[in-house]
């Protein structure tokens, strides 16, 4: 019997975690940012969703990285850089996706939104 009990106990703690986690991960498919830095700095964070569409050139004192956003997925589709390694990078749609672009110092990295208004 206790042990029973034991093993319902288990199981209605694994559940509660199970919704915890799937409430997480859809929590946080609704919140994401776009953040994009130049040598370390700033250069542009705005919310992503799945309606976001833009067009738009990262200018860089090392070139320019043009970027696409589709339905919210983030592609880097052209730059004169050197090794073109940001353009070859798949496109990024998903909280901790990143494209670098090591030759223009570029960071475009897609982080989980905490809510927080700015
Ligand atoms: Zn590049």
């Amino acid at each position: 019997m206790k042990k029973k009990e034991i093993v319902i106990l288990a199981l209605v703690v694994a559940a509660l975690v199970a919704a915890l986690l799937l409430m997480n991960i859809i929590g946080s498919h609704g919140g994401r940012r776009l953040e994009i830095t130049v040598n370390g700095e700033e250069y542009q964070s705005f919310v992503l969703t799945d309606q976001t569409n833009m067009h738009f050139t990262i200018e860089t004192p090392d070139g320019y990285n043009e970027v696409v956003i589709t339905n919210g997925v983030v592609d880097v589709v052209d730059a004169d850089c050197h090794n073109h390694v940001c353009v070859d990078t798949k496109p990024a749609s998903k909280i901790f996706d990143k494209i670098v672009c090591l030759p223009h110092k570029v960071v475009i990295e897609i982080v989980g939104d905490d809510g927080e208004m700015d």
